[in-house]
């Protein structure tokens, strides 16, 4: 891999008093390992961010918790990250003040984030959407990455847990060694030798260690405890972008369609998407499903429009008037995968599963049509976030800074990408907000 592990020496504490939250501290000069800026989260997010300060010339230290960087992007766009999408608008992302993306959004944009990807010559194509998504596979995003993290300098230290934060306030701002203000106690989890403990300080520390989804990805809740030290408010936080799972007879059904598909209008909560859908013996994934669920709440219904481009009833009646003879599972097969046909059939109109359409009552075919328009269903739960690729809510926004992702009342402190209150559609659009929102606060942090 192209990232250096740099390992930690030993340092020394000399001097550690608790004023309050706040504490003062004294590590002897020649031991201190001192940076500009230190970012917590070797992700899309943190990993931007250390690039934009490092060209500044600011000296930057990305510390990671797991084994490598990166591992989200690895894994994104089933091995072909969407990096961003060609359309990026305010409206493609979730969170409770709408406005705060703006800024971040416009000062670095998806062409921003093309320009870098075709300088590094990645192949990349449009999928349907504008979704853009490279040729090859995700590791051409990391690497070029990590080699723009080698050009800006920036050092990352993988297996690095951080213990502790401490912040301590800067009473003369002119004083160099004042400005240090935030130390971090670091902890090697178990696969380095040596030192168990290295201490950091620095004069910007970026917040970047994303949301709960998939643990085994590096998911953590750590952004979130610290938010809260700091007296920041914590949204509800949920799975987004997540399967349905459905239970009795719903469930069973789901089942025996295992692996059918078929493209679909879904609303709830007066947001609708037009996309795929995808049976599983769980319940319900594909596009469709994983937007819609960044909507839900549990308990409510969602809407389902199996045949969007028709007015099924209207249809069914129009094959009445010309005395056909056809069944309405033969007739809708012509539309929809035969096998989720049959199993509508059961559900909806077994009584008819062998009268012509021309002998069933206009009431009746009214009902089916419209059951087909508009199927109904309340999801038993979502497979939570061992398969979510996003959390919902985060970080609250309301004291941070739009402009430079910087906490307001708390100089020196950033969160950026996931960890924030900021959740985007499917489409490439978290990325896209990893991007903007590390650019933003790399450009001052
Ligand atoms: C399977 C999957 C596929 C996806 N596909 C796409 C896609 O194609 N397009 C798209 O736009 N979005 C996609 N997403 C969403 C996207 O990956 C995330 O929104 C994005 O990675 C968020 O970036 P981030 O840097 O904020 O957080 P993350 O990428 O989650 O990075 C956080 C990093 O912080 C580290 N960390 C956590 N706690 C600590 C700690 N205490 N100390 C140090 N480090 C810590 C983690 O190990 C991790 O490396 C996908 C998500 C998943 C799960």
């Amino acid at each position: 891999m192209l990232f250096k592990v740099k390992l930690s020496y030993e340092l020394y504490f000399s001097v550690l008093t608790d004023l309050k939250r706040d504490i003062v501290f004294m590590i002897p000069d020649s031991t201190k390992k001192k940076y500009d800026v230190v970012v917590l989260g070797a992700g899309a997010a943190g990993l931007m961010t250390a690039i934009t300060a490092g060209y500044r010339g600011r000296s930057v230290l990305i510390l990671e918790r797991s084994n490598m960087p990166g591992k989200k992007i690895l894994m994104s766009g089933g091995g072909r990250c969407n990096f961003t999408n060609e359309y990026v608008h305010p409206e493609n992302f979730l969170s409770a003040n709408p406005h705060f993306c703006k800024g971040a959004l416009s000062r670095y944009t998806a062409d921003d984030f093309i320009q870098l990807v075709e300088r590094h010559n990645i192949r990349y194509e449009m999928r349907k959407n504008n979704q853009l998504f490279c040729l090859d596979s995700s590791s051409d995003i990391l690497e070029m990455l990590l080699k723009e993290c080698a050009y800006a300098n920036v050092t990352i230290e993988t297996h690095s847990d951080v213990d502790k934060i401490s912040y301590t306030q800067q009473d003369s701002p002119d004083d160099e060694s004042e400005s240090y203000k935030y130390l971090l106690t670091t902890k090697n989890n178990g696969k380095r030798s040596g030192s168990q403990i290295d201490y950091v300080s620095c004069k910007s520390l970026v917040i970047a260690t994303g949301g709960l989804s998939i643990p085994t990805l590096g998911g953590s809740g750590f952004g979130y405890d610290l938010a809260s030290d700091f007296s920041l408010t914590v949204t509800d936080l949920q799975a987004g972008l997540v399967p349905f799972t459905l239970s009795g007879e719903l469930g069973q059904m789901v089942k025996r369609l295992s692996g059918v598909s078929t493209n679909v209008e879904i609303s709830c909560n007066n947001n609708t998407f037009k996309e795929n859908i995808l049976f599983t013996h769980r319940g319900l994934s594909g596009p469709a499903i994983l937007q819609i669920s960044s909507y839900w709440a549990a308990g409510q219904t969602i809407r389902i429009n199996l045949l969007p481009d028709q007015n099924v009833a209207t249809q069914f009646l129009e094959q009445k008037s010309r005395q056909s003879q056809i069944l309405l599972k033969t007739f809708l097969s012509r539309f929809l995968p035969r096998s989720l046909v049959e199993e509508l059939e059961n559900t909806w109109w077994s009584n008819f599963s062998r009268m012509p359409i021309s002998k069933i009552a206009d009431e009746s075919l009214v009902n089916i049509g419209n059951n087909i328009n508009n199927w109904n269903l309340i999801p038993a739960g979502t497979e939570g976030y061992r398969t979510a690729e996003v959390t919902r809510g985060g970080v609250s926004t309301e004291k941070i800074s739009s402009k430079t992702m910087e906490v307001k009342n708390q100089p020196g402190l950033y969160f950026v990408g996931e960890v924030l209150d900021v959740t985007g559609h499917l489409g490439g659009f978290n990325f896209q907000w990893a991007w903007s929102s590390g650019y933003a606060a790399g450009i001052c942090a």
